[in-house]
């Protein structure tokens, strides 16, 4: 299914232009127009799934190998050193666009940082309860 207001089914489904790097029957993959690399791709699953958590089974256990297999064809031509797969559920993860999509961020040597976090720091106690809250809605 595709959702009429949503426009990365309009770009994923061909209705809207864009710089395709790979195409089956499931996916489109294009790349961003607001690169935070050289090469930053995007992987659209051509139907509508908001984010991971409302992604059908298939298409997810395709979206992983398809990302390897775009980030190998990245280091092989545009000579970066490794790459980044990001993917943001929700605003506060800093998705935008509500259509499901992997990040294939190509990385290269002395490049900006672009995925980084400041490692903080939790007592064995806090791991343990935080653990237990989220197993208990598994
Ligand atoms: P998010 O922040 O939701 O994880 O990522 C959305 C991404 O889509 C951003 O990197 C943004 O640059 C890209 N983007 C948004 N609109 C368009 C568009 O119309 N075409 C393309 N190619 N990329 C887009
Ligand atoms: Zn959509």
């Amino acid at each position: 299914m595709t959702d009429d207001n949503c426009i990365f089914c309009k770009i994923a489904n061909g209705v809207i232009p864009s710089t395709t790097l790979y195409e089956d029957e499931q996916f489109r993959v294009i790349l961003d127009l607001g690169p935070a690399s050289r090469g930053h791709a995007l992987i659209l699953p051509k139907q509508h799934f908001a984010d991971v958590c409302d992604l059908d089974g298939e298409i997810a256990a395709k979206v992983l190998p398809l990302g390897a297999k775009i980030g190998a064809a990245m280091k092989k031509s545009l000579e970066c050193s490794g790459f980044n797969l990001v993917q943001n559920n929700g605003e506060s993860a800093g998705q935008t666009v509500f259509h499901f999509h992997m990040h294939i961020i190509p990385r290269y040597e002395n490049g900006p940082s672009i995925v980084s976090w400041t490692p903080g720091t939790a007592s064995p106690e806090e791991l343990a309860q935080i653990a237990e809250k989220i197993k208990s809605s598994l």
